[in-house]
């Protein structure tokens, strides 16, 4: 077989074994890798199981690669992860970028799952065929970059590590996974499903070969891609791409500002006011203050990933979404030091910082509209309280307060604890914290929020802005338009669409960033480069078969394990007061109308179920 290894690593944690499933090249075909693989070993793990939680030991957590990755093939090292979520109902896939996944695959494996509980704190050393269980008493507790420091010391500099915080193993419902000290697989409170078996890291390394059918066609096309992206950037330096290039996603702050899609004050506003906030956002604050040298993925020529200028000490620069929601969304937009500071602990700890933003976010309105006292939280808070913040992260990963305790056990929890009245106020879809793009003014995003599998993702769909780029959606052999600001049967025809090709894409563990139309490669060339690689015979209607099979898969196990899709959030409904998006909601009856078109069109019932003749046209 070419592009794939042919192994697949089980590791049962309660007997100490571990077994190895050999995959053959139909099965390929049908899960190739990525989040599909994930979803289809997923199903076969635990087709005899019933009634489990996300942290019953039975509860599988899948790793998986995909065909292109180990190989230098620029943005083909997603390490794609999924289980139970414990921050949701149903499953959630979660990605990272760095080298766990192609090292994974060196290490002669296309995916790892890991079942069953540890009886002690352990760290599973995997190399080539064999599977050491190490202890990791003397790991558990500390800080996620001091036990990855003693890890690579321990271990070796060639192993690549995923690990977890305090904050997974506490059982932090929001708790995250990071790979090396500088990736993070954040949504779903995957890392609390590590804690709850008892890992604290998982150590791959491996020099096996991966062979490609044609790697000089291969090879070629990664050049062409390359040299077509440092083409495009020097002719337009303020393109996307090239703000991407030069300032990572911190570049994104300015950007979806002036769009007035930044979250603000827990999504109220899509921009702050006032000018000393707005001078902080440009992308000449981020050149001079914040963004520092490269920190690329391996093999990547876009390079997002940034080093922190102003604290070289930070495991690397903030992402746009961390450091919007931990900034302006907490009323930190004049303090992105503060804001910064607030995402470097979370990746300490082991916190999904959307989330956490998200649950900070929640109170400071909530105590800002008189929900909620001083005498019920034990302490006032307001927007914009930097050292409340790393408290209450401090508070939430260790549960040391009553109500970081509260936290921890997220949303839903802390909502019907504190009352009724604090449910309008926050931005959750089913447990999971809203991202740093708004609903209100991106509705077809917003639409995909509220739907699972994946509730709450912004990573699961082409944003609304292709709605009017004939250029884009001919690519998908669309015709169509909608208005950026519409939610209309062709918007939801286009979400389809761009849903099924970035499943597809994350089935072959492509970042988003590369494989986004036209950015580095072609719908085309991706297709040859996949052929190249597989010697499969590929065309776009099977990639996109492939895509949907992956939504079909995941959707049927998500509603299996308890998921439902969420209803229309009554804050979507009031227009955006002020700023750039000012008047921007979305009609409750356009949502359901839409919901009634998406089930219709993806081959669901009325109450979005995978009808049967769905189910059978996927061989799912
Ligand atoms: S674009 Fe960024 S996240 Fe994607 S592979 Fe490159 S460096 Fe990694």
């Amino acid at each position: 077989m070419y592009g794939f290894q042919g192994k697949i690593l089980v590791i049962d944690l309660s007997r100490g074994t571990f077994e190895i499933l050999h995959k053959d090249e139909t099965y390929y075909r049908k899960y190739i890798g990525g989040g599909l693989l994930c979803a289809g070993l997923y199903e076969e793990l635990t087709a005899d199981l019933e009634g489990f939680s996300a942290f019953s030991p039975e509860n599988p957590i899948i790793f998986a690669t995909g065909p292109l990755a180990g190989n230098r093939v620029c943005g083909a090292t997603r390490v794609n992860v999924l289980s139970l979520a414990p921050e949701s109902s149903g499953i959630y896939l979660s990605q990272a970028g760095g080298e766990f996944g192609p090292n994974l695959k060196r290490a002669g494996f296309d995916a790892l799952a890991v079942t069953g509980k540890s009886p002690k704190p352990v760290i599973l050393a995997i190399d080539g065929n064999s599977v050491q269980f190490l202890d990791a008493e003397y790991l558990w507790g500390m800080d996620r970059v001091l036990s990855h420091e003693r890890l690579m010391s321990d271990l070796g500099e060639d192993c690549c590590i995923a690990s977890i915080g305090p904050a997974g193993e506490n059982l932090v419902r929001h708790a995250n996974i990071m790979f090396e000290p500088d990736h993070y697989a954040g949504r779903g409170g995957l890392g609390a499903v590590l804690g709850s078996k008892q890992v604290k890291a998982v150590a791959v390394k491996g020099d096996q070969n991966i062979f490609f059918k044609n790697p000089e066609t291969v090879r070629a096309l990664n050049r062409k891609g390359g040299l077509k992206l440092s083409k495009a950037i020097k002719k337009s330096p303020d393109s996307f791409m090239g703000i991407l290039g030069k300032l990572g996603t911190f570049g994104l702050l300015e950007i979806n500002q002036k769009a007035g899609n930044l979250p603000t004050r827990n999504f109220n506003s899509g921009s702050p006011g006032d000018e000393k906030a707005l001078s902080r956002l440009t992308r000449k604050a981020a050149e001079t203050d914040f963004v520092g040298n490269k920190n690329p993925c391996r093999n990547c020529f876009v390079a997002c990933k940034k080093q922190s200028r102003a604290n070289p000490e930070y495991t690397s620069l903030a992402e746009y979404e961390s450091v919007a929601l931990l900034g302006p969304n907490i009323g930190l937009e004049q303090d992105l030091e503060t804001s910064l500071a607030a995402c470097e602990l979370c990746n300490r700890l082991g916190l999904d910082t959307i989330s956490t933003g998200n649950l900070i976010a929640w109170l400071m309105e909530c105590f800002a509209k008189g929900v909620i006292t001083e005498e019920v939280l034990g302490f006032s808070i307001h927007f914009g309280e930097g050292p409340k913040t790393m408290q209450l992260i401090q508070d939430m990963t260790l549960r040391k307060s009553e109500m970081g305790n509260l936290l921890a056990d997220g949303i839903d929890k802390a909502a019907a604890k504190l009352g009724p009245d604090t449910k309008p106020y926050h931005r959750f879809v089913k447990g999971i914290g809203m991202p740093a793009h708004l609903p209100r003014k991106k509705p077809g995003v917003g639409f995909g929020y509220l739907h699972g599998p994946n509730p709450n993702d912004h990573m699961k769909l082409e944003h609304d802005w292709i709605g009017s780029d004939p250029s884009s959606l001919k690519a998908f052999g669309l015709e169509i338009r909608s208005a950026p600001d519409a939610l209309d049967k062709n918007k939801i025809k286009i979400a389809r669409a761009t849903q099924i090709y970035y499943a597809a894409m994350d089935a072959l563990s492509l970042c988003l960033f590369v494989f986004a139309p036209g950015n580095v490669y072609t719908l085309e060339e991706i297709i040859e480069m996949l052929n190249a690689a597989t010697g499969f015979d590929f065309r776009f209607d099977d990639l996109m078969e492939i895509g949907e099979r992956a939504i079909q898969l995941q959707r049927k196990l998500y509603l299996h394990l308890g998921g439902t899709d969420e209803e229309f959030l009554s804050f979507l409904g009031n227009e955006i007061p002020e700023g750039p998006s000012k008047g921007a909601r979305i009609d409750r009856n356009d949502f359901y109308q839409a919901r009634k078109h998406y089930y219709t069109i993806m081959g669901w019932d009325e109450d979005g179920r995978v009808l049967e003749e769905t189910l059978k046209k996927f061989e799912i």
